[in-house]
């Protein structure tokens, strides 16, 4: 599979795969466990178990068979499968529409949400091996939502994520609609259907934001430049807010902050041949400078300046003709509407430069420079990072970025987010900074915690090869089994007690935790919030 959709041969795919997993053997970091290991490895591995104190039970996974360039959908439900909140999304989705008695039970988008479930509960860590499954079911009912996997060649793992996540939305809000719960709608509008527009006048606080989706509570945001985990998000775990601001370099003019709903962030790669996921989140949330923005506020400067000299103008026009009444009548009525005109003007400039003026005609100014900012004003709860590899050549040719992104197991997010404070300046940020943290100490943990803003690695779903060919596979985070729901304490998060594996297809492997986060080529990255 391609990262731009362009099928490969499955030679290919075979190849790729038994390179990458033989280079690792090589370079001794692979740790084979479970189902591959030998009697060799497996002895020693029985050493290095003594000296921890615990022993870790043995755990399998199971492989999703390739029905023909399907990589990309097994990487990426296995990875899903790693991420404890995800799964119970699901579940509470096909449990919505249990207790549901209309024709929504029985709809493309349902069927989806029931086979994707069924499919994710087979990929939960085993206590002995299990046979491969074949995704045949959730492919067919994937096949009858357009024209979905029916051309699978031309789709990829974040296209796949982003309708599972559409899908589970629209399922959500059917069986909520059915129910007549307008406030489950209201707080479940689509994706990127969301813009909320705060006053300019807002440097510390807002005075009026209006939700062009939910006029009738225009409160719901009223401290948008916080990071919470309350509300429209809260029942959905992938549903984050993000703050973008445009702010005219010359005047300082920002026309409105607007905030977005998102599901996943697609970040740039730097074009350098090693890079950190740090640097690209603070590419996505750096200041940018755009050359034609048409700014409201000098706009409104300029039609005031030549409104002043018109008057101006039009009175010495009135001197002169002093004795001409039909003249004077004419220049009186100029005048009285230039007035007029001023007045709108002035009050435009001093209340709300956005008021559309009615029979007011604006001057016509040159594109001027603004800056652009995007930050995260609210946090999901899990935060799905594509890391957009794709470069465009001038002569139109594509190809992919191989820069090496480190991973973090441990993110902290704080420095990409609003932090309460907006500003409106054009040459500061929209928010921060933000005080650097010290990953290794609980205390540090604790504080970004506090800040919803703490995010551990679960999962990595990697594409290797060029950009038209190549294959996908995943790095999952294993908890040991009847180890609940994983939650931790900020002292135990500072040690990895997760184990890690490869899974390619139908095969799995355990690996290190370095393996992952230096494999360099991850394409979706999935951090839950802890
Ligand atoms: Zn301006």
């Amino acid at each position: 599979m391609s990262l731009l959709g362009l099928p490969s041969s499955s030679r290919n795919l075979l190849v790729v795969v038994s390179v990458s997993v033989a280079s690792l053997v090589a370079l001794g970091i692979v740790a084979f466990g479970g189902s591959s290991s030998s009697y060799g490895s497996r002895k020693r591995q029985s050493s290095k178990r003594r000296q921890s104190k615990k022993r870790r039970p043995h755990v399998y996974l199971r492989g999703l068979y390739n029905l023909g360039n399907t990589c990309f959908l097994n990487s990426t439900l296995q990875s899903l499968a790693s991420v404890a909140s995800f799964n119970i999304y699901v579940k509470n989705c096909v449990a919505s529409l249990a207790e549901n008695n209309n024709i929504v039970k029985y709809s493309v988008d349902a069927n989806i949400a029931i086979q994707l479930n069924n499919v994710l509960d087979l990929l939960a860590p085993q206590p002995r091996r299990v046979a491969a499954h074949s995704p045949r079911a959730l492919i067919n009912s994937l096949g009858h939502k357009g024209r979905w996997i029916v051309s699978r060649n031309e789709q990829d793992a974040q296209e796949l994520f982003q309708m599972l996540s559409s899908t589970l939305q629209t399922v959500f809000r059917q069986t909520e609609t059915s129910l007549f719960d307008a406030g489950f709608l209201a707080k479940n509008t689509p994706v990127e259907n969301r813009i909320i527009t705060i006053s300019r006048r807002t440097s510390c606080c807002p005075i009026a934001i209006v939700d062009q989706q939910n006029l009738s509570n225009p409160q719901e945001d009223v401290n948008p430049g916080n990071v919470v985990s309350q509300g429209p998000s809260s029942d959905n775990p992938l549903l984050g807010m993000a703050a973008s601001r445009i702010a005219c370099v010359k005047c300082g003019y920002t026309a409105a902050i607007r905030h977005f709903t998102f599901d996943n962030l697609s970040l740039a790669v730097p074009h350098v041949t090693n890079t950190t996921i740090e640097d690209c989140l603070a590419m996505y949330t750096a200041i940018d400078q755009l050359d034609d923005f048409k700014c409201r506020l000098c706009t409104l400067t300029v039609t005031l300046e030549q409104t002043q000299a018109d008057i101006l103008r039009h009175k010495s026009n009135l001197e002169r003709v002093g004795s001409t009444p039909k003249k004077v009548k004419r220049e009186e009525a100029v005048i009285f509407k230039l007035c007029n005109q001023q007045k709108l003007l002035q009050d435009a400039l001093v209340n709300d430069p956005d008021t559309e003026l009615e029979g007011v005609h604006m001057a016509s100014l040159p594109p001027g420079i603004s800056t652009k900012q995007t930050m995260i004003a609210r946090t999901p709860k899990i935060l799905m990072l594509h890391l957009s590899r794709s470069i465009y050549m001038a002569n139109g040719v594509s190809a992919k970025n191989p820069a090496s992104v480190r991973l973090q197991r441990l993110l902290d997010i704080s420095p990409f987010t609003t932090t309460g404070h907006i500003s409106t300046s054009a040459s500061k940020p929209i928010s921060g900074p933000s005080v650097p943290v010290n990953m290794y100490s609980s205390k540090s943990l604790a504080e970004v915690r506090r800040r919803n803003c703490l995010y551990r690695l679960c999962a990595v779903v990697i594409h290797s090869g060029a950009h038209d060919s190549g294959h996908f596979y995943a790095y999952r985070r294993v908890v040991e089994l009847n180890t609940g729901d994983d939650y931790v304490d900020t002292e135990a998060l500072l040690a990895e007690t997760a184990q890690w594996f490869l899974v390619s297809d139908i095969s799995s492997t355990e690996v290190s935790l370095d393996t992952v986060l230096n494999a360099g080529n991850g394409y979706l990255l999935f951090y839950e919030r802890v």
